[in-house]
């Protein structure tokens, strides 16, 4: 069985959204050896930093947070479709000839894989593909860019999605993952009432 880790590594160099310094990572030691007899260390970080799943009080004022988990949802087969090919945004266009249904829960892997340091011009979900994934019904979309949209006033990617409870993930680095089914493990760190968590997910062959 392969195992592919398609989680971002947190540290604070990594790539955040907009490079935005109040976004980056602080990694601190709150006590050394110098100062006792363990080392412990801090890690302070918005909940969107790296790889993480986005709960519609997200976007929505009066929509469901962390409470609301249910890991059903998060491991999972899922499928991987590779869309490398495409420049800017991914449009109904490209999500109608996939073989996706009902239940699905969709990864788009994209140039955004191979990319590093944040790119202000990411692939992203463009709204009209969101409708379209909303309409099929399917449980989750996952993506590599670390918003699922950008430039879209009002977010209307996130609200077709969540308004309709449909899973985000962001965040994701498919570099290595080809396109097909796979077997999901998205583990969210256990944090009540809040709008985010971040995961470690990993895809294995099925
Ligand atoms: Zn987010």
């Amino acid at each position: 069985m392969t195992i592919y880790d398609v989680s971002m590594t947190i540290d604070s160099m990594m790539q955040v959204y907009k490079n935005r310094e109040e976004k980056k990572p602080k990694i601190t030691i709150d006590q050394n050896f110098e100062q006792g007899s363990t080392y412990e260390s801090r890690l302070d970080m918005n909940l969107h930093t790296g790889t993480h799943m986005d709960f519609p009080l997200h976007i929505l004022k009066d929509g469901n947070d962390s409470n609301a988990l249910d890991l059903e949802h998060l491991i999972r087969p899922v499928k991987v479709f590779d869309l490398t090919m495409i420049d800017d945004s991914i449009d109904s266009s490209d999500v109608e000839p996939l073989d996706i249904r009902e239940d699905d829960f969709v990864l788009f892997k994209t140039k955004n894989s191979f990319e590093e340091a944040f790119n202000f011009k990411f692939i992203y979900l463009k709204e009209d593909a969101a409708r379209h994934l909303a309409k099929i019904g399917v449980k989750g979309v996952g993506i590599d860019a670390l918003g699922i949209e950008r430039d879209q006033k009002g977010h209307p990617t996130h609200r077709a999605l969540l308004g309709k409870e449909i899973i985000i993930i962001e965040g994701l680095r498919l570099k290595m993952v080809e396109e097909g089914n796979y077997f999901m493990f998205a583990l969210p760190l256990k944090v009540r009432d809040v709008e985010a968590l971040p995961l470690s997910v990993v895809l294995t062959s099925i």
